[in-house]
């Protein structure tokens, strides 16, 4: 572990209690999916007994899944300012990055010579993005990457696309969803010699999900005319042409431009464990293996799928345990992931939600919204507070979000939803 420099600034935070008693002061490292969820959590859920810090490096939230919709005209990444979203859960922002973490004196060193003292530290540090192709063009939700495609493809430059899905802990809807809505911007504009593959490791498109699910995505790209090579591992030839090789069983094929969906690997925090990839090994509660006092939530964490509200369930379960360490919860539930992911098509999105353990029911998948707000993170406090900012911002009044039930009058005749929507915000704490 690096030792402290001289100017490092000690105790902005008492002296932490022995865990596992309540931890008063929670210091969350990260102000991405995983770390707000947590932040709006224990504030619900704990009020005026906990004080919360956010160590941050960013100074805004970006709702990167609208992303890949945004240059297609399919929805717009909000940017939320991390001050506002903290002072709503009275909590102080730090600015700087972690860089080591000393897990017996209970304190985080940043890169700038700061350190700060914690109870409970919740590391929620997301995962970086590498790109595993020479020569391809990473699959990135900044506009600059698909804006870059687009005006290829416009102009000709660019008719045959290859989009490659690697093995490896990742979330793979964004590459087919570019693939949908690229067929789809091709289709409107005539664009007949667009040529678009997806090469996949998988068996099957999001095989995840399931054969049934799987099946409806492959028909789905099918019918859009988007090729699918799956089971392959794909190479690049160096040379003049950009060549699509995918191993045994596959004819290799020439594209004009590779679209690769990134690697990702756990940014480095010194003091802390941690696994292949840089991944840290964490129980069903959040707690970080062979680290007391120390959480992790979201793609920073060991999880084989790097998906926003996957994250959000995990915080969820650091948030339960915190609660139940304070005493205001009985029975702090584990993480017991259930993906919901809604699919941008190019024409109406899909919603599917599946509960990832073996023995779960089939994926639900629907052409309408099977949980509220529809959100593509759906996080239990992520998505109705996100909800309600963006009604506020669009001049529309909406209760506070919380984790406690919302009375919606689904009986209403005017109420243009499903009668068996999921609502996201509806697990009861349960107080002693
Ligand atoms: C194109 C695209 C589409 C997606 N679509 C969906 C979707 O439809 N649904 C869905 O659920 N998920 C989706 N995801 C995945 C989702 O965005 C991530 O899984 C989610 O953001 C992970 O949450 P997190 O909190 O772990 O990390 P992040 O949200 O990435 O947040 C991590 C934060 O930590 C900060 N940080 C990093 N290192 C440090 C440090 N050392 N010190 C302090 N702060 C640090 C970062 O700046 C960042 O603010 C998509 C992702 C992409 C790229």
């Amino acid at each position: 572990m690096r030792a402290a420099p001289a100017t490092g600034r000690l105790a902005r935070m008492p002296a932490p209690p022995s865990a596992p008693g309540p931890a008063r002061h929670v210091l969350v490292l990260g102000g991405g999916v995983a770390g707000i969820e947590c932040l709006l959590g224990l504030r619900d859920l704990l009020g005026a007994a906990v004080d919360l810090a956010l160590l941050t490096d960013a100074e805004e939230f970006w709702y990167r899944p609208l992303a890949i919709g945004e240059p297609f005209g399919a929805g717009a990444a909000t940017h939320h300012p991390i001050a506002r979203i903290a002072a709503d859960c009275g909590a102080a922002v730090l600015h700087g990055v972690a860089e080591a973490v000393d897990v017996g004196a209970h304190t985080v060193l940043t890169r700038d010579g700061e350190r700060y003292v914690y109870d409970a530290l919740v590391v929620a540090v997301g995962a970086v993005p590498h790109l595993p192709l020479g020569r391809a063009m990473m699959l990135d939700p900044r506009p600059a990457m698909l804006e870059g495609l687009l005006a290829e493809v416009d102009a000709g430059t660019t008719r045959r696309v290859a989009i490659v899905i690697s093995d490896g802990p990742h979330w793979v809807l964004p590459a087919y969803e570019l693939a949908l809505l690229l067929a789809a911007h091709g289709r409107d504009r005539g664009m007949d010699e667009l040529e678009i593959t997806v090469v996949t490791a998988e068996a099957g498109p999001l095989d995840l999900l399931g054969p049934e699910p799987s099946q409806a995505v492959a028909d789905r790209l099918r019918g859009a005319g988007v090729r699918l090579v799956c089971g392959a591992t794909a190479e690049l030839q160096e040379g003049r042409r950009i060549r699509v090789v995918c191993g045994a069983g596959h004819e290799p094929f020439d594209v004009d431009q590779v679209v690769a969906l990134p690697e990702l690997r756990a940014p480095a925090i010194d003091g802390l464990p941690a696994g292949p990839g840089g991944f840290l090994p964490v129980d069903a509660h959040g707690r970080v293996e062979g680290a007391p006092g120390v959480y992790a939530a979201g793609d920073c964490t060991a999880r084989p799928v790097k998906q926003g509200g996957l994250s959000a369930q995990q915080a969820d379960a650091v948030v339960e345990h915190l609660a139940f360490r304070a005493g205001a919860l009985e029975d702090p539930q584990p993480y017991r992931p259930v993906l919901r992911g809604r699919l941008l098509t190019g024409d109406a999105p899909v919603y599917v939600r599946h509960e990832l353990r073996s023995g779960a029911p089939p994926a639900e998948m629907a052409g309408h919204a099977l949980w509220w707000p529809p959100a593509k993170i759906a996080g239990r406090w992520l998505a109705p507070y996100l909800q309600a900012r963006d009604d506020g911002a669009a001049g529309l009044a909406h209760p506070p979000a919380h984790g406690r039930p919302i009375e919606v009058p689904l009986d209403a005749p005017q109420m243009p939803v499903p009668r068996h929507l999921e609502l996201l915000g509806t697990e009861p704490p349960v107080r002693p």
